[in-house]
């Protein structure tokens, strides 16, 4: 029988915990919140030009996880991730209702670097924080047994995951990736630019993506 389900909306993160009486999945569960109250309170960052704000969306039943970079000013703003015009092209992209999107029974939402992390001086966002990944990373992911899919948005998350190499390159080759993860470039404003120039990426590559992220979700 399913577990239920308890959801809990906060400012910072979306949290789903499922409820159990056996005493493994109590302590189990137990162990999230911890950890989640743990990343909420964070503020190792103290440098940042916002201040520390974690945006994720996590539960231990998800079974997609969206390894994305950082939260923008928007996202920082609202504290809900991909809440801005790059999450209606990630959407699309997936094939994925916004509802769908932040169920977080079923999608996890896991950037990189979970707090804005200020500008650069080329005019973009800066790269998340390296700190994050190192503290929070591999115990969150520790978290989240059931995932099926995993989609690595951009240069930071394919190289904390598959090493050294280019985005253009994994994402051409996605197929070598499958049936685990599946590398895509950062939905901004610039994929759009980048889609130009690669034809094959909406041909190929948005019609296989949408079938596994289907498929993982069923
Ligand atoms: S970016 Fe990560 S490590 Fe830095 S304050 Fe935010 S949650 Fe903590």
């Amino acid at each position: 029988m399913p577990l239920p389900i308890v959801s809990v909306s906060r400012a910072a993160a979306k949290v789903t915990v499922p409820v159990n009486k056996t005493r493994d999945k109590v302590v189990a569960v137990t162990r999230f919140e911890q950890l989640i109250e743990e990343v909420r309170a964070c503020r190792a960052c103290a440098d940042l030009p916002l201040g520390p704000r974690p945006v994720f969306q996590l539960s231990p039943t998800a079974r997609v996880l969206v390894a994305g970079q950082a939260p923008g000013t928007k996202v920082h703003a609202s504290g809900v991730p991909f809440d801005d015009p790059s999450g209606e092209r990630l959407r699309a992209w997936m094939g994925v209702s916004r509802e769908e999107f932040h169920d977080a029974g079923r999608v996890a939402i896991l950037p990189m670097g979970l707090c804005y992390p200020g500008r650069a001086d080329s005019g973009g966002d800066s790269p998340p924080r390296p700190e994050c990944a190192r503290r929070w990373r591999v115990q969150l992911l520790d978290q989240l047994p059931a995932i099926r899919l995993t989609l690595l948005i951009g240069t930071h998350a394919q190289q904390w995951a598959l090493g050294p190499g280019t985005m253009t390159d994994r994402v051409g080759s996605f197929r070598t990736h499958l049936p685990e993860r599946f590398a895509l470039p950062h939905p901004s404003w610039r994929s759009t630019i980048w889609m130009r120039r690669h034809p094959w990426f909406e041909a190929d590559v948005l019609p296989a993506l949408r079938a596994a992220v289907r498929e993982a979700l069923a």
